[in-house]
């Protein structure tokens, strides 16, 4: 097959569909490879180890989309990169569409298969192609809810472990999946007061197992919201409802009320946001400010970290992107359950059901 690796045009976005390391798994597999030129330069890969895994170095992405069967991104298609994909075609990518029906349109349009990252499964209810940009996410939306609790960020220039004779700053998490667990771990590594809220008792028992009395964790209901975000100096939010927009957890109304410099990192932006007052922002202009309230809402956070989230990410996708080749398409989706959930977007119809529904078609 041939597989296209195009650059990411998103805005500060560094990741890479595939590593080097990637490309030579898969040319050892009796595929040809494109790589856009410079596609990872930015994070030190560069053209010459793609070369030498294998790829051929194409100077533009338009001739990617043209000669590929198979196009391997990071984020979801740009509006440009939408119109260049055609039936028959198939996209592996991260594609976040029920928040965003545009997309839903371009995609619907170009005839192509979309296979989008974050809906894809595993055994007892994983997405292992969300996971681990989710670590990535959780970890360092501690490090940006730090940062901006500085004074000169807008923040209420609190220290999030506090020193001996001061308390520590009150973290809220709201979800304790993925990215509320390695939300939590940061927070309370660098001696935070953390709360975790989900509505999974399950979830609340594993936590508790793992983390002892050093995390609180209260069952996810409106008043523990409010109690909760009252208190906090930084409030995380780390829901989702796989296919769905997030619920929208903390309302103006309750912002308005919230500690003057307190800073919110709304991560499930991806997902439309879990508070009413997100709006998506990115790495070059990461915040705004409602209220005295610092929000922090930028929807590729794990491209600030673009070479631990490059190689992560791949690790994850590579043996997918193996069954997909190898099997065919057709044949790797009826085969795999779990694959096939990933499948939003096939010749023209929404084929995911949470998202056929948040956006209003049939399935
Ligand atoms: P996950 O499925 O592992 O965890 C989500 C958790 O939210 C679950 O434990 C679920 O029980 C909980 N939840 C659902 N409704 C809730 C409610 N009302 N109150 C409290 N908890 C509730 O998901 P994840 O991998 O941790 O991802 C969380 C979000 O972060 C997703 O929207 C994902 O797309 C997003 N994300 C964003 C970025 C970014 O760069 N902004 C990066 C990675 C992930």
């Amino acid at each position: 097959m041939l597989i296209g690796v195009p650059r990411e045009i998103k805005n500060h976005e560094y990741r890479i569909g595939l590593t080097p390391a990637g490309v030579r798994e898969l040319v050892e597999d009796g595929h040809q490879l494109l790589v856009q030129q410079d596609g990872g330069a930015a994070i030190g890969f560069d053209d010459a180890q793609y070369r030498e895994a294998g790829a051929e170095i194409v100077a533009g992405a338009e001739e990617i989309f043209a000669r590929a069967g198979m196009i391997i991104k990071v984020k979801e298609p740009q509006p440009d990169e939408c119109r260049m994909l055609r039936p028959g075609q198939l996209l592996f990518t991260y594609l976040h569409l029920a928040p965003d029906p545009q997309q839903t349109e371009l995609l619907l349009a170009s005839g192509a298969t979309c296979i989008a990252y974050e809906t894809v499964t595993s055994a007892g209810h994983g997405l292992p192609l969300l996971a681990p940009m989710s670590e990535v996410a959780g970890r360092m939306s501690i490090q940006a809810g730090a940062h901006n609790l500085e004074k000169a960020q807008g923040g209420n220039g609190v220290l999030l472990g506090g020193v001996p004779g001061v308390e520590p700053a009150r973290v809220l998490v709201i979800g304790g999946g993925v990215v509320g667990i390695n939300a939590a771990r940061m927070a309370m590594g660098m001696g935070a007061d953390v709360t975790l809220l989900d509505r999974d008792l399950g979830r609340l028992k594993d936590l508790d197992m793992m983390f002892g009395g050093r995390l609180k964790t209260v069952y996810s209901t409106k008043e523990a919201v409010e109690r909760f975000a009252l208190e906090a100096d930084l409030v995380i939010g780390a829901v989702l409802i796989p296919g769905a927009a997030a619920p929208k957890l903390i309302s103006r109304e309750l912002v308005g009320r919230m500690k003057t410099g307190a800073v919110m990192v709304d991560v499930a932006i991806d997902q439309g946001g879990c508070f009413e007052t997100s709006r998506a922002t990115t790495h070059q202009d990461p915040t705004y400010v409602v209220d005295g309230v610092v929000h922090y809402c930028v929807a590729n956070m794990p491209g600030g970290v673009a070479r631990t989230a490059t190689v992560a990410l791949a690790n994850a996708t590579l043996p997918y992107a193996v069954k997909l080749t190898r099997a065919g398409v057709t044949a790797a989706l009826r085969d795999d359950v779990h694959l096939r959930n990933g499948l939003n977007v096939h010749a023209g119809m929404v084929t995911h059901p949470a998202v056929a529904e948040a956006l209003g078609y049939d399935y």
